[in-house]
């Protein structure tokens, strides 16, 4: 139970990303099935809309016709039995029926054969048709209302019907019964067919296609229309590609006439695939970006779990940093106290350890303050053409008790050459080197060699501190720079630090315009090297005189009132001390 906690307590990040991760894979893998099966519906839907389409062309001409013929047609018989067939023609003068060639009428109340009457239009009343195609067209249809009058059987349900056997004479019936449902007349009309192919048709296709297609659609769209012997009689548009197709026949008139919609290959695939494409694109977007934002998140969260862990050890590390200089600082002060001293040389160095120590602490708590001020930034620096070997030269003497003991011998190279001035602040540059020397000393391992180095680039003066000692992975070269961080694994974890030191070194590098670099291979030893150029480029206060007013903010810069890459006075080529295991090596300047 124990372990499965400790698990999830290690690996919590992780628990939290694989437990967003789950769900949001489940609901994409959802949404993919979901969108596959619209899409498939989607399909069906839409050849469902083009058969819908061409179905409602039809009933709209259906309409059209029967509304028309129920209009005209619908004669009361009261107008046959009592011979006032001339009022029918009053009424089709004063409303006129669109879309009809001829109308006529067929009395079998006066002949038992029937009186066949037509109407003249021009001179607006009813004639006798002569003999012709259109005539014997007329009788034909009406043959089986005819035969019903002569032989006076009852028509029980009377409705409009249809005569289309000469294609070229289509002809609405509608029969006329008494009250004792004995057919007494015919009320009919002949269709104009080149009126529903000339207005008619365009009017319906130009009004519905909006209807039933989005503009997308539409222009990629042709209807077209066919008679009874296949052959066009209309075309919305004269080139289209030839690709799906939905056809219908007309219903009650112009039955054998087609309405034909084509639209392109794979249309009503293509609409469903775009929206498919469309739909899953937003899904895996917003994924992406949830995603996205769950990582930063967790970046977020595991950067301070770090930091706060990093503040713990720090805190234990710099406890005991702090104990063990002032342990050894209480012994040897008790020692001197009680009077325990045999030689007055044994004094001397009781009193050197104890300096020794007492430095080892304030730079510690030198190296911590700067910190909090640089994180608050109100680290200033106060610079001033300097000589670095004096720099190195007085770091060195306040190191050599602390050499001495650990056995190290510091080899310095390149201090006898002349060097040019540099614009620093020497206190924060010493401040550098201690830091370096420091860790040379706590990272060299078994080895006892380091060596300091100054030489002179075209346009800068360079400081490097090399050792023997455990060296670093490369991995870690670049985050050692990085406040807190110590690197966790080898020999580094018996060397008690703060993990302030480097990042401290760095920041007052950069201050200085330098650089710092690490060249190192683990057990072989480290070299870091700060390069600090001769001129820092230009500042407000470069080319004050008087003091300098302490500037706050650590990228501010207070000089002291001196103009920065001062010339190079080629001075204090000699003389340089060699401090408790200290050697010189007169290497020239580079
Ligand atoms: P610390 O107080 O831990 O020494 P620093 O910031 O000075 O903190 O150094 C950061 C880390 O870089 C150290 O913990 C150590 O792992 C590594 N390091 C620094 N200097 C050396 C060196 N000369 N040799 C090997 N490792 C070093």
């Amino acid at each position: 139970m124990s372990s499965i906690r400790g698990f999830f307590k290690k690996h919590r990040l992780w628990v939290a990303f694989v437990a967003v991760l789950t769900p949001l894979l489940l609901l994409i893998g959802l949404q993919y099935v979901w969108l596959v099966k619209l899409a498939k519906l989607s399909a069906v839907a839409n050849q469902a809309a083009l058969t819908n389409y061409v179905q409602a062309i039809g009933s709209e001409v259906r309409y059209f016709y029967q509304s028309r013929a129920e209009r005209a047609l619908n004669i009361p018989a009261s107008l046959f039995t009592q011979r006032q067939l001339d009022k029918v023609a009053r009424h089709w003068r004063t409303k006129p029926v669109e879309g009809v060639r001829q109308l006529f009428l067929v009395d079998f109340t006066q002949d038992r054969f029937g009186n066949f009457l037509s109407y003249d239009s021009r001179r607006q009343r009813l004639i006798t048709p002569l003999a012709s195609e259109e005539s014997l067209a007329i009788i034909a249809a009406c043959q089986p209302f005819q035969i019903m009058s002569y032989y006076q059987r009852s028509l029980e349900v009377t409705s409009l019907s249809v005569d289309e056997r000469n294609p070229d004479f289509r002809i609405i019936l509608n029969p006329i019964t008494d009250d004792a449902s004995t057919v007494v007349g015919v009320a009919g009309m002949i269709v104009d067919g080149d009126y529903l192919k000339e207005v008619l048709l365009p009017a319906i296709i130009k009004k519905s296609i909006p209807k039933f297609f989005p503009d997308s659609a539409q222009s990629e769209m042709a209807v077209t229309v066919s008679d009874g012997s296949g052959r066009r009689v209309l075309a919305t548009r004269d080139h289209f590609e030839p690709g799906d197709e939905v056809s219908a026949n007309i219903p009650f008139i112009f039955k054998n006439w087609t309405v034909e919609l084509h639209s392109p290959p794979l249309l009503p695939k293509q609409l469903a695939r775009t929206s498919f494409a469309f739909n899953m694109s937003v899904a895996l977007l917003l994924a992406v970006g949830l995603l996205g934002g769950i990582i930063l998140a967790l970046r977020a969260a595991n950067r301070a779990m770090i930091l706060s862990e990093m503040k713990s050890d720090f805190v234990s590390n710099v406890s005991h940093e702090l104990r063990t200089p002032l342990a050894s600082i209480r012994v040897f002060a008790e020692l001197l106290k009680l009077g325990r001293v045999q030689s007055l040389a044994k004094a001397r160095e009781y009193g050197e350890t104890i300096e020794a120590e007492s430095r080892r602490l304030s730079r510690l708590i030198d190296n911590i303050l700067d910190f909090s001020r640089i994180e608050t930034g109100r680290k200033t620096y106060r610079f001033a053409p300097t000589d670095l070997r004096d720099v190195v030269e007085s770091t060195l003497k306040t190191f050599d008790v602390h050499l001495r003991h650990g056995g190290f011998r510091i080899a310095i190279e390149g201090v006898s050459a002349a060097l040019p001035l540099v614009d620093v602040d020497s206190d924060a540059i010493s401040q550098a080197l201690h830091n370096l020397l420091d860790n040379a000393v706590k990272y060299s391992g078994d080895s006892r060699e380091i060596v300091v180095r100054l030489s002179r680039e075209s346009d800068a003066v360079v400081l490097a501190v090399s050792d023997r000692g455990i060296g670093i992975p490369r991995e870690e070269q670049e985050k050692i720079f990085d406040r807190f961080h110590r690197v966790s694994t080898g020999l580094v974890h018996d060397v008690k630090g703060s993990g302030l030191g480097l990042s401290l070194v760095h920041h007052i590098v950069e201050v200085h315009g330098g650089k710092i670099t690490v060249d190192s291979e683990p057990g072989k030893g480290s070299t870091f090297s700060i390069r600090l150029p001769l001129d820092r480029g230009p500042s407000p206060e470069a080319a004050s005189d008087g003091p300098a007013p302490e500037a706050p903010g650590s990228s501010k810069v207070a000089p002291a009132g001196l103009v920065t890459g001062a010339p190079d006075t080629g001075s204090g080529a000699a003389g340089h001390a060699t401090p408790g295991g200290v050697a010189h090596r007169g290497s020239p300047a580079g």
